[in-house]
């Protein structure tokens, strides 16, 4: 098979072209597994924190990407769900161990065995791949192959922190920093729960207007003082200002679900302000999202092909990919960066 491949990590300003065209053994599926012929993989910013070091793989060479959509070539003997043709996705989470605690409480995103796709495992910048048949979900029809890949990864993670907010319909939610994930996680409240009023927090002027555009009742910089005290926040932000700032905006008992993998420490100082009474008495909580479990991903792409959603994609074939992470990696985002494949 063709494949993309990683073998070295380097700085994407210093080599244009980190991953390489070769020409694979296809993988055999063992006995639980689905061989899956890769129809699209999306383009994620992980796969530049990989390259780049940030999020280093364990092991080199590796093949990137976990927002796959293929169909399956070949079952292990042991498959009992998915038939021959049948189109899969393929997320972030590869496996897990099954039995500890995380695993059987459905968050097997905690688990200490927990091995990530195009990380751990090799992964979609390919012809085929392999995965467990338990770690792959049914695409549904409305969706095509490319426009469902960038679904797999930030939708299902605003999904889940959406979740994890524990915010029920009526209530107040915000949300800091207004990129793609917020902007989904806004459709979603919109489409699920139609009651909930939703309160945006953004640098820009442009995304303010964006927001209320959406359907968001109200719009202000990071830190203005929400004219309401909110159920829950949720931060999509790489720092910590907006962090404190959405405590102060806390209702009593409110809980804020941090999204995102990493803080930087350009404002950390901004910690300081932390003040006890104002940002976390009265039982506030803070709660942060590590990537996904299965419910997460199986119960966002129902929701999606529900709600209708569309994503903006634009394709590459996957002999293109280095372009498409330099482009990410510039942000010339004009829709999620997809590999289509023949
Ligand atoms: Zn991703
Ligand atoms: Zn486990």
């Amino acid at each position: 098979m063709k494949a993309m491949v990683l073998r070295k990590l380097s700085l994407l300003d210093e080599n244009e072209t980190p991953l390489e065209l070769e020409e694979l053994p296809d993988p055999a599926p063992g006995a639980g597994d689905l061989l899956i012929k890769v129809l699209a993989s999306g383009v994620c910013h992980t796969e530049l924190d990989e390259i780049e070091g940030r999020a280093p793989p364990p092991h080199l060479p590796v093949v990137l990407g976990h927002q796959v959509v293929g169909r399956v070539e070949a079952r292990g003997e042991a498959v009992e769900t998915f038939q021959i043709g049948a189109r899969v996705g393929v997320a972030w989470i590869f496996s897990s161990c099954g039995t500890c605690r995380h695993c059987r409480e459905g968050n097997e995103n905690l688990c200490g065995d927990f091995r990530a796709t195009g990380r751990d495992a090799d992964g979609g910048y390919a012809e085929l791949m392999t995965v467990p048949e338990g770690y792959a979900y049914p695409i549904p029809e409305v969706l095509t192959d490319s426009e469902a890949a960038p679904l797999l990864c930030a939708g299902a993670i605003g999904y889940r922190s959406l979740r994890l907010t524990g915010i029920k319909d009526g209530q107040t939610l915000g949300l800091t920093g207004f990129g793609a994930s917020a902007h989904l996680v806004l459709k979603m409240v919109r489409f699920h729960y139609p009651n909930i009023r939703v309160f945006v927090f953004a640098r820009s002027e442009k995304e303010r207007a964006f927001s209320q555009e959406l359907g968001a009742v109200w719009a202000g910089d990071t830190t203005d003082r929400c004219p309401e005290r909110l159920e829950a926040i949720i931060d999509t932000t790489p720092v910590w200002k907006p962090v404190v700032e959405a405590l102060e905006n806390l209702a009593p008992g409110g809980r804020l679900v941090i999204n995102a993998i990493r803080k930087e420490d350009v404002d950390k100082d901004y910690l300081s302000r932390l003040d006890y009474p104002a940002h976390l008495w009265m039982e506030k909580e803070i709660k942060s999202v590590a990537n996904v479990a299965r419910r997460d991903v199986r119960e966002f792409l129902a929701l999606s092909a529900k709600m209708g959603l569309r994503p903006e994609v634009q394709e590459y074939p996957l002999e293109d990919a280095n372009q498409a992470l330099k482009e990410l990696k510039l942000g010339r985002i004009r829709g999620a960066k997809v590999l289509k494949l023949e």
